[in-house]
């Protein structure tokens, strides 16, 4: 697992060593991603430089990106003078209409679509490629669902690097597009994400100046998740909200928003509040919802089968954590149908103008079901996470949407409709 490499060492900010999230032996920040002593998955661990207001007003005089967060970060201190993407401070928009037709009070969606490649996935590739570059990897590359091969290839391109990037040949054609358009070298392959995710390892093991971003950079990539947390608490006036509701696909996204409110608690900047995280996946790959079902502290991988192919991993990486974290919140984690998937992405569509992809529609759905089973609090603050953008999954809601009429262009046409109201 240990790179035999010569690299400068790391300067990658507060990041003091990786911890093991099973074990906790502590092992340098490098290229590991594996505990030496029990090949857990390594985790950055940080010692602050700076802390309550000073660390507030460092944040609130950064620039309008995730590189505002650059103190609580695994990246160089210079970071956003490098060629990059610059994702982050999406919107988080007050979403009255979809709270009144769910009846809830407070409501809001983090509209994570509005990052450069139109997802949450700009997110951590920019926290990848920046600790990447640090440790001397030459070639960024991963194992992807869709969204982090767009993320991948675009934030390559825009650094000047390689790319290389494999994905089911069975994605969306929106993703396989966006993802070639962007140059760089794109793999389809035939199989799962799971078989892909494997075939990943194996080259990570023999290429060992590639940094698969998901994979053997995945202690730095993880920790690009943390900005999202950040964001709702900074976009709330610095407090953290009751409740969050978050697709699960690995489970490191939502891991690690429940990490960055808990160091924000840590370093002063919002208060102590409780929270509720709640995670949502589809039925069709639903490993981490059947696990909280039952009861069990680990997670039986499954062969995913959902039009939510971007959460479709049947064997996560961070599911027990996702357990552990709704487990201590106090929170869920819920699955809902393909149709409910497809009519959560309407729903939202025709109360907020907000056009998520599929996993924003298991994430509507599922705060939807949470709602109707009495577990999420209908009273209290809720964030709803949109992470992708409706654009890129367009068949899910082909079949179901489409024009109201179509006519020839004659005014007696159309007022043969009945649509002029
Ligand atoms: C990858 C992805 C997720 C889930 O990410 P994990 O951190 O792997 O759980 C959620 N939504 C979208 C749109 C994604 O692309
Ligand atoms: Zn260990």
């Amino acid at each position: 697992m240990t790179l035999a490499l010569s690299r400068p060492t790391a300067r990658l900010g507060a990041a003091v060593a990786l911890s093991c999230r099973e074990c906790g032996t502590r092992t340098e920040v490098g290229p590991q991603y594996a505990c030496p002593e029990c090949f857990g998955p390594l985790e950055v661990a940080y010692e602050w430089t700076l802390r309550g207001e000073e660390l507030r007003r460092e944040i609130e005089s950064g620039p309008e990106n995730i590189w505002r967060y650059a103190a609580l970060l695994p990246v160089p201190a210079d970071v956003a003078a490098t060629p990059n993407m610059n994702p982050g401070r999406t919107k988080l928009v007050r979403a009255d209409n979809l709270a009144r037709e769910l009846g809830m009070g407070n409501l809001w969606v983090k509209d994570d679509s509005g990052n450069p490649t139109h997802s949450f996935k700009d997110r951590v590739v920019a926290v990848a490629l920046a600790a990447a570059r640090e440790l001397g990897f030459q070639v960024l590359a991963c194992p992807s669902t869709g969204n982090l091969a767009n993320a991948v290839a675009a934030a390559a391109a825009r650094a000047g690097i390689r790319s290389v990037v494999f994905v089911p040949r069975t994605l969306e054609q929106q993703k396989i597009l966006t993802t070639a358009a962007y140059g760089g070298t794109l793999v389809a392959v035939d199989g799962s994400y799971d078989d892909i995710n494997r075939l990943a390892g194996q080259i990570a093991a023999e290429r060992e100046d590639w940094a698969f971003v998901n994979v053997n950079v995945r202690p730095f990539y993880a920790e690009g998740s943390k900005t999202l947390g950040y964001e709702v608490a900074e976009q709330l006036g610095w407090r953290l909200p009751r409740q969050v509701v978050i697709p699960v696909a690995s489970g490191a996204q939502l891991t690690k928003v429940d990490k960055g409110f808990r160091e924000l608690v840590e370093l002063g900047l919002v208060d102590d509040a409780s929270y509720s995280v709640f995670g949502a996946q589809a039925t069709g790959c639903s490993p981490v919802s059947t696990a909280f079902k039952q009861g069990w502290d680990t997670v039986r991988p499954v062969k995913a089968d959902t039009i939510a192919k971007s959460l479709a991993i049947g064997n996560p990486a961070d599911g027990p954590y996702v357990l552990d974290t709704v487990n201590r919140t106090g929170g869920a984690v819920e699955d809902v149908s393909d149709d409910e998937v497809v009519d959560g992405i309407r729903l939202l569509a025709r109360t907020e103008g907000i056009f998520a992809e599929t996993a924003g529609g298991v994430t509507v759905s599922v705060l939807r079901k949470l709602l109707a089973a009495g577990r999420l609090d209908p009273d209290a603050d809720t964030v709803l996470f949109n992470t992708g953008d409706g654009l890129k999954t367009l068949d899910a809601i082909a079949g179901s949407v489409g024009p109201s009429a179509t006519i020839p262009p004659t005014l007696e046409a159309f007022e043969a409709t009945g649509l002029a109201g």
